[in-house]
């Protein structure tokens, strides 16, 4: 890998379901700390898009790079260990488990679990368990969630849901972060909140890819946007003057 390579380098993806390609000769980059949007109407086949990413779907072609690694042999685990998080468009907390623990099963987490946490307590294991404590801690208070730490996951509102999603995603300490519709079910009240986190996690140096349909969120967020339809690539540009292409308005208004 590079120091000047992308964080993300997608190149001519595919894939079918049953003979219906839902992900279509895509190809995408993601330059080291950008905030890019990735739009489109539903079925366009964006979540697919991360989930080839993410390698919890192989592709039928192309390749996919990770800072100028093709990733395209590893698993999901390996992409998660070479800087890799995503949040899914559903989030579903772990119910009976609070807060603070659905944290600590976070992708990527360090804390040792099961026969390794019980009969191989070595100091190593349990310092890596007080660090990610502290971790899920710090990322429970930057999302205002520290009062709830305690609280049986399933009380949580969907906004609630979308930041402990963001939580747990932060957890493996990423450098590139998938977030798939993160104001899905926010009501108006907490959605300038996420706004403003997501900005700041950016601003950190997170590289960010956002699907996203809210476009108040899209143009207050992100430069530039990827718009896809039908598996493919329909426009690239700038937030403020894609939006507006008539190509783009017609695949929404026709999706
Ligand atoms: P988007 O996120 O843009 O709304 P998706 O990626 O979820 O779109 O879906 C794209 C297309 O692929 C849709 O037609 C969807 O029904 C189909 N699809 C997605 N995942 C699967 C799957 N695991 N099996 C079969 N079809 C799928
Ligand atoms: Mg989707």
């Amino acid at each position: 890998a590079e120091a000047s390579a992308p964080a993300l380098d997608v190149r001519d993806v595919s894939i079918a379901f049953g003979g219906m390609k839902a992900v279509d000769a895509m190809s995408l980059v993601v330059e080291a700390g950008e905030l890019l949007g990735l739009i489109g109407p539903n079925g366009a086949g964006k979540s697919t898009l991360f989930n080839l990413v993410a390698g919890v779907l192989r592709p039928d072609a192309g390749t996919v790079r990770l800072a100028g690694h093709d990733v395209g042999r590893e698993d999901a685990s390996r992409r998660i260990g070479r800087g890799l998080a995503r949040t899914f468009q559903i989030p579903r907390p772990f119910g009976g488990m609070s807060v603070l623990e659905n944290m600590l099963v976070a992708p990527g987490g360090q804390v040792g679990e099961g026969l390794l946490a019980n009969f191989l307590r070595s100091r190593e294991v349990a310092r890596q368990e007080r660090q990610a404590v502290e971790r899920a801690r710090e990322l429970l208070e930057f999302l205002q969630l520290s009062k709830l730490a305690g609280e049986d996951a399933r009380i949580l509102s969907g906004g609630q849901r979308k930041l402990l999603e963001l939580g747990r995603a932060l957890m493996s300490e990423p450098q590139v972060l998938l977030l798939d519709e993160p104001a899905a079910g926010v009501n108006p009240a907490l959605l300038d909140f996420i706004i403003e986190r997501i900005a700041e996690i950016n601003r950190s140096g997170i590289t960010v890819l956002l699907i996203e349909h809210n476009m108040e969120m899209v143009a207050r967020l992100c430069p530039r946007v990827m718009v896809m339809a039908a598996g493919r690539r329909l426009a690239e540009g700038r937030t403020e003057e894609i939006t507006r292409d008539p190509r783009v308005v017609e695949a929404y208004l026709g999706g």
